[in-house]
């Protein structure tokens, strides 16, 4: 059973959008006035699409007329979805995965990186080896089964970031590990579209990537941008919150799950020490930060934490804030955004971390 990340952006006109891969330019065109209520908009030139990659729909939206650079960001999302992909046979993952030493792009030499760093900081919570485990459990073709022990216990010989060996213009891994990029790849597509639009001075812009929100600037009218938290358990948001120049990245057991035959749930995100879905007392964990691929790795990592050591890890490093919501109806957030939460919710219980 799948279910697709929900989480928008609140407060965003996406003109009319074309089809897949199509975009558009408003110029000079009436913005509805429950939507905007400054006349600054009037003037704005909007320039928007909807595309499909790194299996997601994906929405791009930036006030400025330029259809050369809606192109040049597409063409970098399909360039990233074709260096990252686990399923294309040319990408620089695959052929990793199949070979253990290949050479890679500047990108993917990048982010893996960086996701090993990540790795290392979250003492291993967030692992991109997971790959063989991920896949026998069916996360990778839909075809979701329940592995053995001795299955696991076997693949997990082969899980450990530590082994990845990423050299001047090859990346090596020993035969029988895999990495999969699908925790960190969109946070880093973020980053990537947002140093492009800054380069050409764009500085009202709302990125989509899937649920994965990016912000550049503030909006047109000088407000902050609202971005909807949605609630794991319905098609609706349980909060809002008002942000600028961030990503907005949320990991949740409501984004792809199955039921087992023996009628547990699993979700996608696996604890690396165990090969087990995790099974926690959250149910989602959205961070807010200035680095999209920092704040896309440390929303799996807590996630797979739990509410405690996700606590603490916040409270040594204290440059993201984090929304955390729990099975039990529960809402607990960073204090840095007191002001700038509204819970819709009025059933939740609410907590502030400090
Ligand atoms: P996200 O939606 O960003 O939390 O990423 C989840 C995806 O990352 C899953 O669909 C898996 O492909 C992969 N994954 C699952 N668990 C982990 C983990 N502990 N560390 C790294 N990647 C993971
Ligand atoms: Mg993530």
């Amino acid at each position: 059973m799948k279910r697709s990340l929900l989480v928008v952006a609140f407060l965003i006109v996406l003109g009319t959008v074309t089809g897949c891969n199509g975009y558009n330019t408003n110029e000079d065109k009436e913005v509805s006035e429950d939507t905007y209520n400054s006349k600054m908009v009037d003037i704005q030139k909007q320039t928007s699409s909807e595309i499909y990659a790194m299996d997601t729909v994906m929405n791009i939206a930036y006030y400025a007329a330029d259809d050369k650079l809606m192109k040049n960001l597409i063409d970098k999302i399909e360039e990233l979805e074709a260096d990252f992909s686990v399923s294309l046979p040319t990408s620089d993952i695959y052929k990793l995965n199949m070979q253990s030493e290949v050479r890679v792009s500047e990108d993917t030499k990048e982010l893996v990186n960086k996701a090993i760093g990540l790795c290392k900081e979250t003492k291993g919570a967030l692992d991109i080896t997971l790959y063989p485990v991920i896949a026998e459990w069916g996360f990778i073709d839909d075809k979701y089964e329940v592995p053995t022990k001795d299955t696991l216990s076997n693949l997990l010989k082969y899980v450990g970031y530590k082994t990845i060996d990423v050299k001047q213009n090859t990346i090596a891994i020993p035969k029988g590990v895999q990495i999969d990029l699908g925790s960190v790849a969109k946070g880093y597509l973020g980053d990537e579209l947002s140093s492009m639009l800054e380069a050409e001075n764009i500085d009202s812009a709302i990125l989509n990537l899937g649920g994965n929100i990016q912000t550049i600037g503030k909006k047109p009218d000088g407000t902050l941008w609202a971005v909807g938290i949605q609630n794991p358990t319905a098609e609706d948001y349980v909060a809002v919150v008002e942000v600028d120049n961030k990503a907005v990245i949320t990991s949740g057991i409501y984004e792809r799950y199955f039921k087992g035959e023996d009628g547990n749930y699993y979700c996608h995100i696996i604890d690396p020490a165990t090969g087990m879905p995790v099974n926690n007392e959250l149910a989602s964990v959205t961070i807010i930060g200035e680095s999209g691929v920092r704040c896309d790795a440390l929303s799996t990592a807590l996630f797979v934490m739990g509410l405690q050591e996700a606590e603490n890890f916040w409270r040594q490093n204290k440059d993201f804030e984090a929304v955390f919501i729990t099975k039990s109806n529960e809402i607990y957030f960073t204090k840095g955004l007191s002001n700038n939460i509204n819970i819709i919710d009025e059933d939740l219980k609410v907590g502030v971390i400090e």
